[in-house]
């Protein structure tokens, strides 16, 4: 089987580009982020403390989170609850953040984004994935772009999806998500030493995709 890892900061456009990719290969995507942010959702649920890591180990066992691929798409539940839109609102995206950093957390969800890569051909996107989760993925990729492009792209986002969205808050959101998922003891973001850095900066969608798919197919080629 063959994996793409997909590493960077919070809005470098890693989901949408990986969709895309994934499309256009017959790959899996695998949106890791999805993981943490249900994690945070159940325990934002259960009205824990999303920092505080004994409560929430506790809590580990009693969640049941599942990944399913609908047509292509991936859907999360919890118990019988689809929640792939709840994990979208902004405080599941700080209760993400913060209970990413808990070691216990990061090793329930190992086994999870592993057996995907072992049963499909997959786009994995994260934060630790050429680092930790798939260290010997075909392409790793480190995408990013300034925190002003990502919050802008942010904040488009959330309007398009009706949502009230105002450009300071996001970007502000979006630093401080920057500076605990790169200064965290447990897997923090960081470029595995082998991945390709791609600067999305300035570049429209179209653009930054075509330049994905170039590298990726390239590589492909070169791998077989
Ligand atoms: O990618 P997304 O913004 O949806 O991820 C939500 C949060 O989950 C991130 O801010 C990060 O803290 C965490 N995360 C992680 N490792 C991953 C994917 C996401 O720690 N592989």
């Amino acid at each position: 089987m063959n994996s793409i890892a997909i590493d960077g900061p919070s809005g470098a456009g890693k989901s949408s580009l990986s969709r895309k990719i994934a499309e256009e290969l017959g790959y899996i995507y695998v949106d890791t982020g999805a993981l943490y942010r249900s994690i945070g959702l159940a325990v934002l649920q259960a009205g824990k403390n999303t920092k505080k890591a004994d409560e929430i180990e506790a809590l580990l066992p009693q969640i049941d989170l599942a990944l399913r691929h609908v047509d292509g798409e991936q859907r999360v539940f919890l118990g019988s609850e689809d929640v792939s839109e709840a994990i979208r609102e902004e405080a599941v995206s700080m209760a993400a953040s913060d209970v990413s950093a808990h070691p216990a957390v990061r090793a329930f969800l190992l086994e999870t984004q592993r057996r995907l890569a072992r049963e499909n051909n997959v786009i994995m996107d994260g934060r630790d994935i050429g680092t930790v989760v798939l260290p010997n993925a075909n392409i790793k990729i480190y995408l990013t772009a300034t925190v002003e492009d990502r919050a802008m792209r942010r904040t488009l986002q959330l309007r398009e999806a009706g949502k009230q969205a105002d450009y300071e808050t996001v970007k502000k959101d979006v630093e401080q998500r920057d500076y605990n998922d790169s200064h965290r003891a447990a897997a923090p973001l960081k470029q595995a030493d082998d991945a390709v850095l791609v600067d999305t900066t300035g570049l429209e969608f179209e653009q930054s995709l075509a330049l994905l798919l170039s590298l990726i197919k390239e590589r492909l080629i070169d791998a077989t």
